[in-house]
């Protein structure tokens, strides 16, 4: 028999919280982030259901080329830009438009010979120092884009917020007001906000907005989760009990025998551990729901299984479904517990997870 762990991706859940997007930036164009296989959801299954955004942000070029294979033809934006020369002739096969955020790039894009030009877009440092050009850089670095015959048209400026996240702290309101400065004057639409900033920061949702969780119902505001904010799950992660042991009080159960039953009680084994992607950090206490019931993982998660405490399950027994998050669990309480957040949980579902639209 098959492994019975699965990951159901919602896809109109997907629509819905693009919708919900738009409905929150109306005045905005929305560029759907799908980096990372769309956040573990699956890249193409995840386009496909989302082709009504105005483009699609990835990490990877081999991400823009299985975009285009699958027949999608919005515009695409290489998020973390390209690294050398050899990558151009690709982003001009592919119509794949580009960040540009270090010197080196615009040396490359002066030097490209002849062919289609390319559309970049510009990466301002506002303050997360990750990414991007200084302040005092922009206006050389604009101005030689601007020159360069490999360059399209229309240089979008953009910024990235390091935590927007967070509603009452001061650094987004400083960011918005460093990267006003350093490209007042200069032409072209901008974009600055990520999902949080979607939700949290109207004043930064200028011409583009790029939400990536978001668009998959995860929160990335610390104790909320995507239903706070109107959204909806997009992936149920769910198995099957294995086994129902009854173990008496007193026993210890699983890999260091880090949890004692208080008394004679029964424990269920579920096909699913780290290695499908769920979190070994998840602690006892961590919430799993059994045939339709709110319990709580016991011991420590190992690589295929993990064990539930079942006495909050009457009559529970082998093959009763298991589900590890989805819209009656969210992936956030999950990623609290196990001190990551949900975007990590999604993107690490591994391959022997089978993935089903449902
Ligand atoms: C990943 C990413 C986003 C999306 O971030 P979310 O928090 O998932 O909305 C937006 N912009 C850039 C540049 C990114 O790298």
């Amino acid at each position: 028999m098959a492994r019975p762990t699965s990951a159901s991706i919602h896809t109109d859940a997907l629509r819905h919280n693009l919708a919900q997007a738009r409905s929150m930036a109306p005045h905005s164009r929305v560029m759907a982030v799908v980096k990372a296989d769309g956040y573990g959801h699956g890249l193409e299954r995840v386009a496909r259901a989302l082709e009504g955004a105005d483009a699609f942000g990835v990490a990877a070029l081999s991400d823009a080329d299985r975009l285009r294979a699958a027949g999608l033809s919005q515009p695409i934006v290489l998020l973390s830009g390209f690294d050398e020369a050899d990558d151009l002739p690709q982003l001009r096969r592919l119509g794949v438009e580009t960040v540009v955020h270090h010197i080196s790039q615009v040396e490359m894009l002066e030097q490209a010979g002849a062919g289609e030009p390319i559309r970049c877009w510009l990466k301002v440092d506002s303050g997360m120092h990750r990414l991007g050009f200084a302040p005092q850089d922009v206006r050389e670095a604009h101005a030689r884009l601007a020159a360069a015959s490999s360059v399209a048209e229309g240089i979008v400026l953009m910024n990235h917020f390091a935590s927007s996240d967070e509603f009452d702290k001061p650094q987004t309101r400083q960011q918005l007001q460093a990267f006003a400065a350093a490209t007042s004057g200069l032409p072209g639409s901008r974009s600055l906000a990520n999902s949080a900033a979607v939700l949290g920061w109207p004043d930064s949702y200028a011409d583009w907005i790029r939400p990536g969780g978001l668009l998959y119902g995860i929160s990335a505001v610390e104790g909320r989760t995507g239903a706070d904010f109107g959204l909806r799950p997009a992936m149920t992660l769910s198995t099957r009990l294995i086994a129902v042991n009854r173990v008496g009080k007193g026993e210890r159960i699983g890999y260091a025998a880090t949890w004692e039953c208080p008394e004679d009680m029964l424990v269920g084994v579920a096909a699913i551990g780290y290695g499908d992607g769920y979190p070994r950090a998840a602690p006892s206490g961590t919430p799993v729901r059994v045939a339709g019931h709110d319990t709580q993982v016991i011991g420590r998660v190992s690589m295929d299984l993990m064990t539930i405490d079942l006495r909050g399950v009457p009559e529970a027994k082998v093959g009763d479904p298991v589900v590890l998050w989805g819209p009656e669990l969210p992936v956030e309480r999950i990623a609290e517990a196990s001190g990551t957040i949900g975007y990590e949980l999604t993107c690490s579902i591994t391959r022997r997870v089978r993935f089903v639209e449902a």
